[in-house]
């Protein structure tokens, strides 16, 4: 099965968008990217120290929220929905 961002950038490749939407997307599948241990690099909520985060696993809310712009075209897995 196809995980969500890589099926994004599909979708972000297919010239379907105008560009500065594309690139808006991108940029923001840039900033929540899987970390290597399958956390997102950009969500978490933030500590009384302010330093540490709670890890959030990825697809973040935020991926599968720009996920659901593209909902209606084939690929889009009913399971990444929020
Ligand atoms: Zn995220």
């Amino acid at each position: 099965m196809t995980d969500l961002v890589t099926w994004l950038r599909t979708q972000l490749d297919g010239d379907h968008e105008p560009g500065t939407v594309a690139a808006a997307h991108r940029a923001i599948l840039e900033m929540h990217r899987d970390d290597g241990l399958g956390w997102c690099t950009s969500c978490g909520d933030m500590t009384l120290d302010d330093h540490d985060r709670a890890p959030v696993e990825t697809p973040c809310d935020t991926l599968r929220a720009l996920a659901s712009a593209y909902a209606g075209r084939p690929g889009y897995n009913p399971g990444w929905a929020l």
